[in-house]
């Protein structure tokens, strides 16, 4: 399976990335992102967010778990560092299967519950300013966007 690796000298380098994401992904799309606390996670969601033609700010949803937007498709933004129970089901599926696009941060932490087809992405603190971003597409589809964008 091919992946593709950045290494982002600033946080809008990371920005602009998923930004690019944003503005050409579909519907129905899961994106699951994984790092450590301050790795970009949530500097990754505002880009895809404003690629998406998202107007208001994304923020870090950490206390609420699922927050929603409006863009070109609705954006849920999922926080599950919070979730108690692998399994407690807080109706995941619906967003999921649903017409907007999904992001979830921290994503391992409900493994079994998400969809076999996803975009994974993976930021390494390498330093202050450089993280290393690695996107593994999980099916036709998502390998399609990754090479529209990244060629
Ligand atoms: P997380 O959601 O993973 O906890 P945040 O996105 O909230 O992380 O925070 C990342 C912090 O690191 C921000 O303050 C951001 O400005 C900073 N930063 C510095 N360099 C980068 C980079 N190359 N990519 C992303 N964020 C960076
Ligand atoms: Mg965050």
């Amino acid at each position: 399976m091919r992946q593709y690796e950045f290494i982002t000298q600033s946080a809008d380098e990371t920005f602009d990335i998923a930004y690019k994401l944003g503005q050409v992904i579909s519907g129905s799309s899961v994106v699951t992102l994984e790092g450590d606390l301050g790795a970009g996670k949530t500097t990754f969601t505002k880009g895809f967010a404003k690629g998406l033609g998202v107007v208001k700010n994304v923020n870090s949803p950490t206390f609420t778990i699922i927050k929603e937007y409006k863009g070109r498709l609705p954006l849920y933004h999922m926080d599950v560092y919070r979730v108690e129970d692998e399994f407690e089901d807080l109706g995941f599926h619906e967003y999921f299967e649903g017409d907007g696009v999904t992001v979830v941060e921290w994503a391992h932490l409900i493994q079994d519950q998400l969809p076999h087809e996803l975009l994974s992405i993976n930021i390494y603190y390498i330093n202050n300013n450089e993280r290393k971003i690695i996107l593994k597409p999980i099916g036709n589809k998502y390998e399609m966007l990754c090479k529209e964008i990244f060629i």
